[in-house]
């Protein structure tokens, strides 16, 4: 029988309500920003500024004070993106800036604040504030990467709140976009999960199998499909588990994640973009982990729980700390 989705995906947990309706209605911000409710998060390249241990926030701001943290010329001609308005009112926005642009290193009212980026802060915010990031993570990302129109190679302009760019030239709208992937543990006839080493990870550094749907494909299809490339391994088509899945947006990629199975243990790495593929047995995953021989990704990837979901509980250490 199926168990539950995966809960607790650290990128998954957004709270705030998107408002889509609202980004069309009144997508101009410059009203939400004379609203001294609104708060603001800065994205500079990035990063965030984040304030508090071992509880970490996002240090929003009040737009009164965005002047007294950067220069008001950096400020002109920042990207903003609506990002949702609270029950009681009050707008989220997200200024992005350049990776250069100089910040106060204190905070108003003399807060410290360090700036972090979504893989190395994203699993440790609370849900809101994680909601917060990972979407402002992905539309810079869009934004950054569509200056020019698709179709005719003008330059395009946001609008909508930020949630659409157009062509002028032709009158036409682009939207963000998420790119499907899937990421999956496949699991043999002794209940052992594969796991895989890239070519160019540390040795001992291991993960669960992934890559891209492709264009005209199931997610279904590109589970099967990725196994058999990357590992050699032929799953049951008609017996996968989906279970949750989760925005990663570096740069755009929505993860769907998968436990599948085969009757036949036989692999062979593709040899190139994975060097190594090993059945763990749960005992050996544990002592691994344990000893620092096999390390896995950090919290913040959904890799991370689908393995642990195959151990039962969650294991220690992991590849971003040595
Ligand atoms: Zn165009």
């Amino acid at each position: 029988m199926a168990g539950p989705l995966l809960d607790g995906l650290a990128l998954s947990r957004s709270s705030l309500p998107r408002t889509a309706g609202e980004r069309l209605v009144d997508p101009d911000l410059a009203g939400k920003l004379a609203d001294p409710r609104t708060r603001v998060l800065l994205l500079r390249g990035d990063r965030a500024p984040v304030r508090g241990a071992p509880s970490p926030e996002l240090a929003l701001l009040r737009p009164v004070q965005l002047r007294e943290v950067v220069d008001a010329a950096d400020l002109v001609g920042a990207v903003g993106l609506l990002l949702g308005v609270d029950a009681d009112g009050t707008a989220h926005i997200a200024l992005l800036l350049a990776a250069g642009v100089a910040a106060a290193p204190t905070w108003p009212g003399g807060q410290e604040v360090s700036w972090r980026d979504l893989r190395g802060i994203g699993a440790d915010l609370n849900a809101r504030d994680a909601g917060l990031l990972t979407t402002t993570v992905a539309l810079a990302r869009w934004h950054d990467g569509h200056g020019r129109c698709t179709r005719c190679g003008e330059p395009t302009v946001p609008a909508a709140a930020g949630w659409m760019r157009v062509c002028p030239a032709e009158g036409i709208e682009h939207y963000p976009r998420t790119e499907p992937a899937v990421i999956v543990v496949v699991r043999d006839p002794d209940d052992r999960a594969l796991l895989g080493r890239r070519a160019e990870w540390a040795p001992g550094w291991f993960s669960a199998l992934a890559g891209f749907v492709e264009a005209g494909e199931s997610a279904e299809a590109a589970v099967v499909r990725e196994a058999e490339e990357e590992a050699g391994v032929r799953c049951d088509p008609r017996r996968l588990e989906y279970l949750g899945s989760q925005p990663w947006p570096f740069p755009a990629s929505l993860m769907l994640g998968y436990h599948a199975w085969t009757d036949d243990a036989t692999v062979c790495p593709d040899g190139e973009e994975i060097a190594d593929v090993r059945w763990f047995t749960r005992a050996e995953l544990i002592e691994g982990c344990a000893s620092g021989d096999v390390r896995l990704p950090p919290r913040v990837s959904i890799a991370r729980h689908l393995v642990e979901r195959w151990v039962g509980h969650v294991l220690p250490g992991d590849w971003s700390r040595e």
